[in-house]
């Protein structure tokens, strides 16, 4: 079928807006109409090179629509389905996948792009998903039923960033109830981690970030203590949020060096701090190891919230139904496919939590 695709020629140029072949789905697949698809650092850090990969590529994997037709072996799921998609893919039946750690499969899936421009030449499906395209062709497991009352634009956020922090606090450090909380770094991943850790009742919730838009939206959320880390030292804010000994838990779902730093010189003796964010490759921090050990704390890494599509898509959509997870409010701006870069621009800025590309109708 045909459809509408931004399409990274060159590594560190803006996206062009191309009209490409998207192939039928073969065994296990789907193919997906995209409705919205949001964008995400990962599609940017891609886009720019800063984890290297193929060109030319089609990003994005954040993304909601409608199951257009499915390939052989795919049994549950009809034509008309709303779906959230996204790059979670797991084969069931891999080393990690038996261990329902489905965000870790190292399963062999055909490489197949299912994408072709005008001139016939394949582009690369990036992150596994190409959701920047009016339609794609994904692995089964990385699509989950949405029901109606759930809006597809906000819909598109449960797929990366709202399943990452969110899981990153309920799954990865299965944060107890009423403990002490910061959150650093209060994108789309953060406000997640946060609304997670107001599910779990922190009795002190900090919020971290450079810019007072972004803590003005944690506030709302339900922060006690914002702290903008340009005007004021999170470290020492932190401390004194919590009585001089510091939160039960940091998440840290900023990319950044100097972030994971803060979080281990806040945290509490005994606390755990969780990695969420992804830096580009070749980013390093020290660390003095015997502070660590000698205060037992504990570091944990958090891939995609450890989440899995087929457990954590449910759930997430319980707590939205119940009113635990606000996702309207995280959806800053709508744009069409012609405006990504843009969209992109507004989101390196650092000025939005999440812009979300509305899509052309695929033929
Ligand atoms: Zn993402
Ligand atoms: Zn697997």
């Amino acid at each position: 079928m045909k459809a509408t695709a931004a399409v990274c020629r060159v590594q560190g140029e803006p996206l062009s807006i191309e009209a490409i072949d998207v192939r039928e789905p073969q065994h296990a697949e789907v193919r997906v109409q995209i409705e919205f698809c949001a964008i995400c650092h990962s599609d940017i850090t891609y886009a720019e090179g800063g984890w290297g990969g193929q060109v030319p590529a089609i990003y994005g994997h954040e993304a909601s629509g409608v199951v257009e037709s499915v390939g052989i072996g795919v049994t549950d799921l009809n034509v008309g389905d709303r779906v959230v998609v996204g790059l979670l893919r797991s084969c069931g039946g891999c080393y990690h996948c038996v261990r329902n750690e489905d965000h870790l499969c190292r399963g062999q899936f055909p490489d197949d792009t299912p994408f072709r421009d005008d001139n016939g030449l394949p582009i690369v499906r990036g992150l596994n998903t190409g959701a920047f395209a009016s339609a794609t062709v994904v692995h089964r497991s990385q699509v989950a039923l949405i029901p109606d009352d759930v809006p597809s634009d906000a819909a598109s956020l449960l797929a990366c960033g709202v399943l990452t922090g969110y899981g990153s606090v309920i799954t990865t450090a299965d944060m107890a109830e009423g403990a002490t909380v910061a959150v650093i770094g209060l994108g789309g991943v953060g406000l997640s981690a946060l609304q997670a850790a107001v599910d779990r009742k922190a009795s002190r919730l900090i919020a971290v970030d450079i810019l007072d838009s972004k803590l003005e939206v944690a506030r709302r959320y339900g922060a006690d203590i914002l702290v903008n880390a340009r005007t004021e030292n999170p470290v020492l804010a932190a401390r004194e949020a919590t009585g001089g000994i510091g939160p039960d838990y940091v998440f840290v779902t900023a990319g950044s060096a100097p972030a994971i730093e803060q979080g281990l010189a806040m945290l509490r003796r005994g606390g755990t701090i969780v990695m969420v964010g992804m830096p580009p490759t070749g980013m390093f921090t020290e660390l003095e190891i015997s502070n660590v050990s000698d205060a037992g704390q504990t570091i944990l890494g958090s891939k995609m919230g450890s989440g899995s599509f087929a457990r954590d898509l449910p759930l997430l959509i319980e707590r939205f139904r119940a009113g635990a997870l606000d996702l309207a409010s995280m959806v800053s701006n709508v744009y069409p496919i012609e405006e990504i870069n843009e969209a992109i621009a507004e989101v390196n800025a650092g000025s939005v939590v999440r812009n979300v590309i509305e899509m052309p109708t695929a033929q």
